[in-house]
């Protein structure tokens, strides 16, 4: 079973956000992989397959990819004026849709930027009408996830016994960083031991130690490999010296696979990257091994037990 814990599900997305987006990230991404992509074709094609309202490319993609439960999640951000508590929720509601017309394949997360004044009731609103599974967090907007604001979404949360994915590891200006810090995560174990939470990127692969470090001891804390991709694809003996650190340090149960489709997969499509993992009981550097338990966990086996698909 492959599942991929990190899907961005967009039900709209115009020119200038393609262009910028393009510019941006995908290309200085292409150019880290050796790549040289057209630049225009690649936002014809963020506007041709990003904006999937009927998540009908999500489903393909999956199909495609070979992934058998994605958990796709919506995003929200306060300091952007132009993205209204109505367009939060309609995003909410098409995803709860899509999820709705693809019985036991996606497992929807609400973005929900806890500044909002109406977050708590967003929230439950979220669970009870639309019947998402968790909350997606993007901290570093400006907002600290073990704040007042936070808490408050998170008794909701809590309550409903929902999972929260939140982002770790530095990312480019406007981000704030400092507030993507995977130790921010332990105040919420302690008051919200409950909740499983998934470090999206455990705080990227050039700093990965804090967050293993926390995710040792606090039993309910995961983290998602979204973004480890671009380091397989350029080093994969790094790659694998990395995760295979990782898991002798603090076992394998704790990693998920995750993929920041379809943003980090424009370039690639996400069956190469489910390819590199699976490849790592075979094609690690010598000196370096996997076991084909590791690898199967990593695909499924972990985030089939976190979201509680195996019961
Ligand atoms: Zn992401």
């Amino acid at each position: 079973m492959v599942i991929d814990v990190h899907y961005h599900f967009m039900v709209s997305v115009n020119e200038t956000v393609a262009k910028r987006m393009v510019a941006s990230f995908i290309m200085p991404t292409a150019k880290k992989l050796g790549m040289t992509p057209d630049p225009e074709a690649l936002a014809k094609t963020v506007l041709e397959t990003w904006a999937d309202p009927a998540g009908e490319f999500l489903i393909k993609s999956m199909d495609e990819g070979g992934i058998d439960v994605t958990v796709a999640v919506t995003t929200d951000n306060f300091d952007n004026k132009m993205l209204t508590r109505e367009d939060v929720e309609k995003s909410v509601k098409l995803l709860s849709e899509v999820s709705g017309r693809n019985p036991g394949r996606i497992f929807p997360l609400a973005g929900l930027d806890p500044r909002r004044p109406e977050a708590a009731d967003m929230a439950k609103r979220f669970f009870e009408e639309y019947g998402i599974k968790g909350i997606k967090y993007h901290p570093d907007n400006g907002y600290d996830p073990s704040g007042r604001e936070s808490y408050k979404v998170l008794e909701v949360l809590a309550e409903h016994k929902g999972v929260l994915l939140t982002h770790t590891s530095p990312l480019m200006p406007p981000s704030r960083n400092h507030l993507a810090e995977p130790m921010l995560l332990s105040a919420t174990g302690v008051d919200f031991p409950q909740i499983k939470v998934i470090a999206a990127h455990m705080n990227g692969y050039v700093n990965w130690r804090p967050w293993a470090s926390l995710a040792a001891m606090q039993p309910r804390l995961y983290g998602d490999l979204a973004m480890w991709d671009n380091l397989a694809y350029t080093h994969y003996d790094v790659f694998c010296r990395e995760l295979r650190t990782m898991i002798d340090l603090i076992g394998p149960n704790k990693i998920l696979f995750g993929s920041d489709a379809p943003i980090d997969t424009l370039l690639h499509p996400i069956r190469h990257w489910v390819q590199q993992i699976r490849n790592l009981t075979e094609k690690a550097p010598a000196g370096i091994r996997f076991t084909q338990e590791e690898v199967d966990a990593i695909l499924g086996g972990n985030a089939s037990r976190v979201l509680g698909l195996n019961k």
